[in-house]
């Protein structure tokens, strides 16, 4: 395990250390045969050092603890080095266009100098050998960034092709190929560019990570006693996410339900490893909004689940309906079915004399509070006295 990740950054070293050989040669011969297209070649080479410098910043940084000063951690100093050097990389970019488009304007012509040509195809071969060895190394060691930047590498082997292709042309008379290949380099830096910057704003400006988002919605919502997820938020880079989920409880549930209601919501972090942070923000639905209360014959408060029918008052409209208990002869799981049945009518409460212990969870499991009122009372008064209890 740690040979591989010693290995992964080896290879990483050798990648920034060729790469700056590379600048180098092409920079220099780019500028002594006043070739726009191989000077944008070597600028292409300092970006790709820039951007693999990035990606181990963010390593770094991510590696620092949360302090007192910054207590959600230091994830947003990556995104505002990726700000800067994003910023620079699109620069260069124009920079390069301007040149190549001058250049075609100017009928500038670069020299067709051997060594020019030489360091441009010393470039082709340079990181095909990278490309080859960081997959190798990325697969070996299971490494997707490495294996990224080597298939990154094989793009670098198409630009320097098209230095030298380039070169090929001016042989042959072409005299605007220099810019056209210039124009296309910068155009493969400015989308380097561009990705770098949407990458930073998109943590700066808390742009929302849709699918683990989804996800954790998903995954609350199916959770016993939770009745609804009002709110999740995923804020963070792609490998250091913050989640924050507000939800409420049905009524009924209890503190130490709610306890492990939360501490599975934050057993998350160990299913997704990019989760760094959960916050859950728990809301107690305790306003009881429908109330069934079961009736005899005649209207009266019967109090017990055999009662031929329910009355089910609205508390928020203020309107009642009756409805007929279609299981009030079942013989078995008749608290289960009673409480699925006033469910699909929204009660979450209900008014009885005496309840036993498996219909009282199956009530409860379904968010419904049972209320013990052992008396004869009208159904007026139970109703008024539920209004009194949830105000
Ligand atoms: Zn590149």
């Amino acid at each position: 395990m740690d040979a591989d990740i010693d290995e992964a950054i080896k290879a990483g070293k050798i990648s920034t250390l060729a790469n700056i050989i590379l600048t180098v040669v092409k920079g220099v011969a780019g500028i002594a045969a006043n070739s726009t297209a191989l000077i944008a070649d070597s600028l292409h080479s300092m970006i790709d050092i820039l951007s693999s410098l990035l990606v181990w910043i963010g390593i770094k940084i991510a590696e620092k603890p949360p302090d007192k000063e910054h207590p959600y951690g230091h994830f947003k100093a990556e995104s505002l080095a990726e700000l800067g050097v994003g910023t620079a990389i699109v620069i260069t970019a124009l920079f390069i266009m301007y040149d190549a488009v001058n250049e075609l304007i100017l009928r500038k012509i670069p020299e067709f100098e051997y060594y020019a040509i030489a360091a441009a195809a010393f470039s082709v071969v340079v990181n095909e050998a990278l490309a080859r060895y960081k997959i190798s190394v990325g697969l070996k060691t299971k490494s997707s960034s490495l294996i990224a930047e080597g298939k990154h590498s094989r793009t670098d082997v198409i630009a320097s092709l098209a230095v030298v292709l380039g070169f090929i042309l001016i042989y042959f008379g072409y005299w605007w190929a220099d810019a056209v290949v210039a124009i296309a380099i910068s155009i493969l830096i400015l989308q380097i560019g561009c990705e770098i910057l949407k990458n930073a704003v998109d943590v700066l400006m808390d742009r929302v990570d849709a699918e683990t988002a989804l996800r954790i919605t998903n995954y609350v919502e199916r959770m016993r006693g939770v009745e609804s997820v009002d709110f999740v938020g995923v804020r963070g880079t792609w490998r250091n996410k913050i989640v924050e989920v507000h939800f409420t409880v049905s009524p009924g549930v209890s503190l130490e339900e709610v306890e492990e209601i939360t501490e599975k919501i934050e057993s998350i972090k160990k299913e997704i490893p990019d989760i760094i942070d959960v916050i859950p923000v728990v809301k107690f639905s305790k306003k009881i909004s429908k109330v069934a209360i079961p009736v005899n014959e005649t209207g009266e408060y019967s109090g017990d689940l055999n009662s031929p029918y329910f009355e089910i008052f609205d508390l928020k409209k203020g309107a009642k309906i009756r409805i007929v208990n279609e299981y009030s002869k079942a013989e078995r799981r008749k608290g289960y079915l009673i409480a699925k049945m006033l469910r699909n009518f929204g009660v979450d409460c209900i008014v009885l004399k005496k309840v036993g212990e498996g219909a009282k969870s199956h009530f409860k499991n379904m968010g419904i509070v049972v209320n013990i009122i052992d008396n004869n009372r009208s159904v007026e008064e139970i109703v008024e006295e539920v209004k009194e209890a949830n105000r």
